[in-house]
């Protein structure tokens, strides 16, 4: 990993180095020999009309210069000096051998010459600094004449080949500390990642403690921390998969131990009287009513978790849907002769909901109510409602719940009082469905409860808009 991370980071220092070094000295040569131009340029500019000053009295009277005294011009002036006709004979002077190439294409601009002047352009020379040429037309004289005036652009090639040989250094400077400076980033970038991956394999292979320690300030740590929160929910999760686990098996295999030792009681002939007989097979009868229970509560739950129990939400009347819903609840009241109260406002809206799932809500809670209230005391369904829920409340006047146990019986097999819970029929799973049922109808559930004083459970549910 660490060679591909380096390769790459590498190759982006190398080439951006690359592309900044040969803009700059494109950029740094051009304006080095432009610069050099131009100050040569304005030199023989103005040298060439000191020479155009000298040379013109005796060129309008028709004589043309030695060779001798534009020598010594020409030293004067820095630069070779010539002069030729509009034939293009050299008058006087000494020209170096390709001074007329330029011309030999452009036939206009050599005739351009005599019209108009001054005229600059640079003449390129083989391996030497380049030279201007200067030229300046004397029309008036007896035949047009035009003076050329030549000088090297000294140091101009020196200058730009040791700025590029600077250049090439800084190059390789920079190469070297890209090669450092990546090695150094790619193996910062890499080790953490190397634990965090290390860490994810581990983890992977079962160690559920497995956490990284690259936890930085950074891209990288942020990954880390968000590595070690997923490590701990996914821990957790396993940690509850295995209790759910242990609990269920716990759950089938009371039932299941009692109904096989009371089945064989009766085949062994242990319980020979049919009164015995009787009970025993009213007791395996039992234990199997209550395993159905807890199969169709564990299917359900497993439903609920998986999102995948249908709720098909519709436009409810409480009122009349509590009725026939209430009645249903009958039977189960007259045992313990409770009392079973309703207290509806007057103006209750309707609300969106599934009956069927709200029928399950209700009779969980109500099944719980009537389950640990004592005899005669009377349940309470009580409805309010506000501008965008509806509150339904079922209140008991059982033992309560301690304030202990209240965060907890929501837990699926969370029981507060162990013993009495298992011997009342309840699974422990009742109020673990009745909050996924209230909450995948949009509500919410709470419970109200003082030890001694019964319990009130609440559920909301939403107004239709
Ligand atoms: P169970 O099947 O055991 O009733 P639930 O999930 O319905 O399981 O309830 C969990 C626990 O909450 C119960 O074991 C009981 O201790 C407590 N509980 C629930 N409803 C009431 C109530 N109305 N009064 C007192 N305790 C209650």
């Amino acid at each position: 990993m660490i060679r591909s991370i380096f390769s790459k980071i590498l190759l982006s220092h190398i080439g951006i180095i690359l592309l900044s070094t040969i803009t700059l000295t494109l950029f740094m040569s051009y304006l080095v020999r432009s610069n050099a131009v131009d100050t040569k340029r304005q030199d023989l500019l103005f040298k060439g009309r000191a020479v155009v000053e000298l040379l013109t009295p005796n060129l309008l009277a028709g004589n043309i210069p030695t060779n001798e005294s534009l020598d010594r011009i020409s030293e004067l002036a820095g630069g070779r000096i010539w002069l030729i006709n509009e034939k293009g004979t050299v008058l006087a002077g000494q020209p170096p051998n390709n001074w007329s190439r330029r011309f030999q294409e452009d036939r206009q601009e050599y005739i351009d010459l005599f019209t108009d002047s001054p005229h600059s352009w640079i003449r390129p020379t083989y391996r030497r600094d380049p030279s201007i040429v200067v030229t300046f037309a004397i029309p008036e004289a007896p035949t047009p004449i035009v003076i050329f005036l030549d000088a090297p652009i000294v140091g101009v090639n020196k200058t730009v080949s040791s700025l590029e040989r600077t250049l090439l250094y800084s190059l390789f400077a920079s190469v070297v500390t890209a090669i450092l400076a990546g090695f150094l980033i790619a193996r910062s970038l890499t080790k953490p990642i190397a634990n965090i991956s290390q860490a994810a394999k581990n983890f992977a292979d079962g160690d559920y403690n497995s956490r990284t320690t690259a936890t930085g300030n950074n891209e990288i740590g942020s990954l880390g921390q968000t590595f070690n929160t997923m490590a701990d929910s996914l821990a957790e999760i396993e940690q509850n998969r295995r209790n759910f686990l242990a609990n269920v098996s716990h759950e089938l295999k009371t039932p299941v131990t009692s109904i096989q030792a009371l089945s064989e009681t009766i085949l062994d002939g242990l319980a020979p009287k049919p009164e015995q007989q009787q009970r025993y097979i009213a007791t395996i009868l039992q234990e199997s009513q209550r395993l159905d229970r807890l199969i169709s509560d564990l299917l359900d739950l497993s439903q609920l978790e998986a999102d995948e129990l249908s709720i098909l939400c519709e436009e409810l009347d409480l009122q009349v849907w509590l009725a026939t819903e209430a009645t249903k609840m009958e039977t189960l009241l007259n045992p313990k002769h409770l009392t079973l109260q309703t207290v509806i406002p007057e103006q209750l809206p309707p609300v969106w909901s599934d009956p069927i799932r709200l029928g399950q809500v209700l009779t969980n809670l109500l099944t719980n109510a009537i389950r640990y209230s004592p005899e005669e005391s009377t349940i309470t369904i009580h409805l309010s409602a506000t501008k965008h829920q509806v509150a339904i409340s079922v209140i008991d006047q059982g033992p309560g719940i301690s304030p202990d146990d209240v965060p907890y019986i929501w837990d699926r097999f969370y029981r507060a009082d162990k013993s009495r819970a298992r011997t009342y029929g309840g699974t422990g799973l009742g109020l673990a469905i009745t909050k996924k049922l209230v909450h995948a109808m949009q509500g919410e559930i709470s419970v109200d409860s003082q030890v001694g004083k019964g319990s009130t459970f609440t559920f909301t549910l939403p107004v239709i808009k």
